[in-house]
């Protein structure tokens, strides 16, 4: 089984700042680096992320997914595969099974991607993407100044200490 990383989207990959307008596809300098440091890394990588951009109507379903290729097209740039991408188009009030800290999308990532939760990590910069990923049985990589009412494994900085992070754990 492999192992994967489990990204957050808005607030590690892509700059979130504009919220609540919806973030653009453009990679923070952080994840472009963080891509090339994943190179040849022996890890299926996965984006989980909650869009409720669509259930608000700021944004269209084919939006969305344009953002997710834009993305996954950046990464192969930079050296990285994303193998997965993974979204809850609903707002917290529709009471979905998918939403984090729902750990549904991880559950369906660590299926589809044939990965070991176990000894895979979930890196987010919300206490919903910690939950998520301690629900699922992942290791839990917070990407902020500092963690709420969540207990992850690391808090970091940004989404590249995060990879010098899970990288340096082999
Ligand atoms: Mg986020
Ligand atoms: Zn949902």
């Amino acid at each position: 089984m492999r192992r994967a990383i489990l990204f957050d989207k808005d607030g590690v990959l892509v700059d979130n700042s504009m919220y609540p307008r919806p973030p653009k596809a453009e990679l923070l300098p952080e994840a472009v680096e963080a891509f090339r440091l994943l190179s040849g890394a022996p890890y299926a990588l996965c984006v989980v992320s909650n869009q409720s951009w669509i259930g608000k109507g700021e944004m269209t379903k084919e939006e969305v997914d344009a953002v997710f290729e834009t993305i996954c097209g950046k990464a192969v740039e930079y050296g990285a595969r994303i193998d997965g991408c993974y979204y809850c188009p609903h707002r917290e009030e529709d009471g979905c099974s998918c939403r984090k800290p729902s750990p549904e999308l991880l559950l369906r990532a660590a299926k589809d991607l044939e990965v070991c939760l176990e000894q895979s990590f979930m890196v987010g910069d919300q206490d919903s993407d910690i939950i998520a990923g301690q629900r699922a049985g992942t290791r839990t990589v917070y990407v902020g100044s500092r963690a709420g009412k969540s207990k992850p494994e690391v808090v970091v900085p940004n989404v590249a200490e995060a990879m010098h992070y899970i990288l340096s754990q082999r």
